[in-house]
């Protein structure tokens, strides 16, 4: 008797696969949104993908990006939910972290209630929350944060700098203790804020006043000792910790260093640190304030070190750090046009371009394997950020999340092209090679022909899982402390 032949709802054919660890030529069956079967001859389906020539991967996850979230001057980010997730659907991303950003005095819980209200009707591939915590009170401590955990906001982002949201050292340990307690990731922007103030205020006396002097007065030195020091707080109470948009080569270096030391420190990059320099904020007028951003973009050297960490393990996820702020009132010159550098909304746009510039200049060039592309763009984040296997991954069983890939395709970018709602964009004129042709998300085809195919509102909430939560600590004789003395006080 013949077997009875499986029919799927999709059928990817004549494609290469490729996944953080392996490639191979295969079929991929999908089935009620999931991924079906993975093999040869696979059957039937009413709609058929041919692949040939093409490559299928994991759909991107783009870790850190800043939608329809309003700052600390109260400025919202030129995307909402919708144009947003299309923006990353379009770039070939099947999911996004987003933030939920807590203000002094504001609750956690309204903040997290408010950021899903706004991403509900809007969002048309799926999506996480990160936490902003400002202001960790004994309330947000004791008691919003571990029920916010426990319902799948497993990670939260602290400030070190920034006036309206830094917070202090020892609040950044009850954080960190507070995280490692219910399995928790904290996030940490790594500046020093007395270097950065120091700098700025003896430029701004002199009169420098120009977009250029935001590289200036964000030192590389207030990089890498802010990130220095954070590990040593994660190292103090023996907590994750992932340090976000390193841009320098000795913040690189400490968290190499870190994680050969074992500690479970993982660091981020993003595209701005490769592809931009501070040279490109020193232009006419206001022009460089299209790049300021922080940390700020630096030099040839520090792009290198940067492609080195993306190549040697320093650096687990990169991410686009999508801050968009158009040029005018509403963003970028929200205190005026003709302030000084240290007025200017920090942020760059990048969720659409991320993963085709590391493509093509990664892959493309040679720099990264396409196993390590797909590992730094979407595998890593999901397994860091509790979203693995579901998401991150072409597993059976596993959501039916896939970018189909060209790697011929060369386009020239142009903010004409991109889906946000931004004025601009940092890349204009670069020519990649490489681009999504096809985006699924869930089994649903998002992105097809250059045109999006799904509905306002269509993107679902990820809860994620908190990490394995840390063991109580055995109460070591206090002749033998054990490196880290500041987890027994937990
Ligand atoms: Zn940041």
């Amino acid at each position: 008797m013949e077997p009875k032949i499986k029919k799927y709802d999709l059928l990817i054919k004549n494609g290469t696969v490729h996944t953080a660890v392996e490639s191979f030529e295969s079929e991929i069956g999908v089935s009620e949104g999931k991924i079906a079967a993975i093999g040869k001859n696979l059957g039937h389906s009413e709609r058929i993908i041919d692949a040939k020539g093409l490559l299928v991967l994991p759909g991107g996850i783009d870790a850190h990006c800043h939608i329809e979230q309003e700052s600390s001057s109260k400025i919202m980010t030129a995307d909402d939910f919708y144009s947003g997730s299309v923006s990353a659907a379009f770039g070939g991303n099947t999911t996004i972290l987003p933030f939920a950003a807590q203000h002094r005095g504001q609750s956690l819980r309204d903040v997290v209630a408010n950021a899903r209200k706004r991403a509900k009707d809007k969002a048309v591939i799926d999506y996480g929350l990160h936490l902003i915590i400002s202001d960790p009170s004994k309330s947000v401590l004791e008691d919003e944060l571990p029920s916010l955990i426990k319902e799948g906001y497993t990670s939260f982002k602290v400030y070190m700098t920034y006036e309206m949201l830094k917070i202090n050292d020892g609040e950044i340990l009850d954080i960190l203790a507070l995280a490692r307690k219910y399995g928790a990731l904290t996030m940490v922007h790594a500046e020093n804020n007395e270097i950065i103030n120091w700098i700025s205020d003896r430029l701004t006396q002199r009169g420098y006043n120009a977009p250029k002097f935001h590289a200036v007065s964000h030192s590389h030195i207030a990089e890498s000792e802010a990130s220095r020091r954070a590990i040593d707080l994660a190292r103090l109470v023996d907590a994750r910790m992932l340090i976000v948009h390193v841009s320098d080569a000795e913040a690189a270096n400490s968290i190499l260093q870190a994680r050969n030391n074992e500690l479970n420190i993982y660091g981020e990059t993003c595209p701005q640190y490769l592809f931009l320099t501070a040279k490109d904020l020193d232009q006419e007028g206001m022009e460089g304030a299209k790049y300021c951003c922080s940390p700020p973009p630096r030099d040839k050297e520090s792009q290198k070190a940067i492609w080195k960490g993306l190549k040697n393990g320093t650096f687990q996820v990169f991410s686009s750090d999508h801050a968009p702020y158009r040029l005018d009132k509403s963003g970028k010159f929200h205190a005026g046009k003709d302030v000084s550098f240290n007025k200017i909304a920090n942020g760059v746009p990048g969720l659409e371009t991320r993963m085709p510039l590391l493509f093509s200049e990664g892959v493309g060039k040679g720099r990264i394997t396409i196993n390590e592309f797909v590992a730094l763009t979407s595998t890593n984040a999901a397994k860091i950020y509790g979203l693995y296997p579901r998401k991150g991954s072409l597993v059976i069983g596993g959501d039916a999340d896939i970018a189909i890939w060209d790697p011929k395709w060369v386009r020239t970018i142009k903010q004409e092209m991109l889906h946000d709602n931004m004025d601009y964009t940092p890349y204009e004129g670069m020519k990649v090679k490489g681009w999504p042709r096809i985006v699924i998300n869930r089994g649903r085809i998002a992105v097809e022909d250059e045109k999006l195919k799904v509905e306002r509102g269509s993107g679902k909430f990820l809860p994620r899982t908190p990490a394995e939560t840390c063991r109580e600590q055995p109460i070591s004789s206090p002749l033998s402390p054990s490196r880290n003395f500041g987890a027994k006080l937990l």
